[in-house]
């Protein structure tokens, strides 16, 4: 089996997910005792989202990139970043780390291929729904024509992220709120929904929603799994 290196820790809610996860997938395919082989750097998540305010992306390249070296000192064979937001800087995290770097995005636009789904709804964070890295990779890789909320929506979106999600908070309101932001975008033509931020699977599930849902951190999850258990290397 090989190592799984996790960059975790933003939040860490949605890091608890990805460990519980890729662990219950190990032992479902190997059964008994079999547990995931894991290294995880789990950063101040305070120091993350100052940067991203600020704009320095540079400064959080830098700091992934750190902590993938770390993890493949550490014996990791792969890198996972745990946030859809951060892979705005995977492509030089990937670089520093020398490892495959399994995309969120290649994940998700996989799944959502192969179910059929053209055009979906991205919920997110602003920052993955205003910079082009995420919605120009579905479209690059999957031929896919994602929908974004309009900006009321977006602000909605992010605060119940930042404010209440990557803090632990769950409210019924905030449930509701994203649910009258999926009604709105189906009225547009959206025919499925991409839970593209690793807390939203706290707050909503594929029973609360009408449209086929992809959740990117099971998806993510998932992918890790496929990676740690398959014989050849995933990439040349
Ligand atoms: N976990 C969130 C995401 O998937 C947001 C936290 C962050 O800004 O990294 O985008």
């Amino acid at each position: 089996m090989r190592t799984i290196g996790l960059i975790g820790g933003m939040s860490w809610e949605s890091t608890i997910t990805y460990y519980k996860v890729i662990n219950e997938r190990i032992r479902e395919r190997k059964g008994g005792l079999a547990s995931a082989k894991i290294a995880l750097y789990s950063v101040n998540f305070a120091e993350i989202v100052d940067m991203q305010k600020a704009g320095r992306w540079d400064l959080a390249t830098e700091a992934l990139a750190q902590a993938a070296k770390g993890l493949v000192k550490a014996g990791a064979d792969c890198i996972l970043i745990c946030t859809n937001t951060m892979h705005l800087i995977a492509d030089p995290v990937q670089k520093a780390a020398g490892v495959p770097l399994l995309h969120i995005v290649d994940a998700t636009g996989a799944a959502l291929k192969a179910k059929g789904a053209t055009k979906p709804l991205l919920l997110a964070t602003r920052y993955t729904m205003e910079h082009p890295f995420y919605a120009e990779r579905l479209r690059a890789n999957f031929g896919l024509d994602p929908l974004i909320p309009d900006a009321a929506d977006r602000d909605t979106l992010h605060a119940v992220i930042f404010d209440e999600l990557c803090q632990g908070i769950v409210k019924d309101s905030s449930r509701a709120a994203f649910q009258a932001i999926i009604a709105r975008n189906a009225a547009k033509g959206a025919d499925a929904v991409i839970l593209g931020c690793t807390e939203i699977g706290l707050l909503l599930n594929q029973s609360q929603i009408p449209l086929p849902a992809f959740d990117s951190t099971l998806l993510h999850a998932s992918a890790a799994v496929d990676f740690a258990l398959s014989e050849a290397p995933a990439f040349a």
